[in-house]
């Protein structure tokens, strides 16, 4: 190859692994990743735990106008009840979805306070961050940075207002992203309910950190891994299971 066509399949195959690392969609804009998986059948396997970190990106409120930060954190209990309803879908199984014997949790001492909001950090970075969204690359960059200080990795779960950008120059129907070890959610829950919805998406997100890639969009049947995310989307495959049972940190 010649140094100009090698820098542009450097190029292009940069792309597609950044793409093929990023997060999810309300409709699949990202082409299927094709996984070898050969798993021997795992019957009578104990349950394996991960522990999330989770933590979120405080919007400030202008109140007389100074800023001040706003104070609907959710919290613990909502997480807890997400992780538990995650848990649910991932060990249930029937036909073609496979019980997979897997558990989502907070850890012991957070859940000692299951009132409380959850971990929270703010932003003066930007415009954006300063109402807990993220708008751009610089934002994207600034939360991690934040995160990385908080030692939240392995299994960095992070709450925003809004994703703006995923690893593109601009994506406007995420409501996850995982990119570079770390989860980021765009919550619906309000005032803590959440709809089913929102615990596929924090297991199909913890896929991703796991390494599972998106399915196609036009999969036939109702996968978790599906790049749309929808309450009906509770299936796992045995290649799902295997690596959401995996414990080494990505
Ligand atoms: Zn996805």
């Amino acid at each position: 190859m010649k140094p100009n066509r090698l820098a542009v399949f450097l190029v292009l195959a940069l792309c597609f692994v950044m793409i093929g690392l990023s997060g999810c969609t309300r409709i699949t804009i990202k082409p299927p990743t094709a996984k070898t998986c050969n798993v021997a059948p795992f019957a009578d396997q104990s349950e394996v735990v991960h522990t999330l970190n989770v933590a979120r990106l405080r919007p400030m409120i202008e109140v007389d106008g100074e800023n001040i930060a706003s104070d609907n954190a959710p919290k613990i209990s909502m997480v807890a009840n997400l992780l538990d309803q995650a848990t649910e879908i991932a060990q249930e199984g029937e036909g073609n979805d496979v019980a997979c014997k897997v558990r989502l949790t907070m850890s012991p001492q957070t859940m000692l306070n299951p009132d409380q909001a959850v971990r929270e950090f703010n932003s003066n970075q930007s415009e954006c961050l300063r109402k807990g969204k993220i708008c751009e690359e610089t934002d994207f960059n600034e939360v991690i940075n934040q995160a990385s200080n908080m030692n939240m990795k392995p299994n960095a779960i992070i709450l925003v207002e809004e994703i703006g950008w995923c690893g593109q120059t601009e994506v406007d129907t995420y409501w996850g992203c995982t990119l570079r070890g770390y989860t980021i959610i765009e919550s619906a829950c309000q005032e803590g309910l959440c709809p089913k919805s929102e615990s596929v998406l924090w297991l199909h997100e913890f896929g991703h950190l796991k390494d599972r890639p998106d399915l196609a969009s036009n999969s036939p049947k109702p996968y978790v891994m599906s790049g749309v995310i929808d309450a009906q989307n509770t299936h796992l495959t045995k290649c799902d299971c295997f690596d959401l049972r995996d414990k080494r940190s990505q």
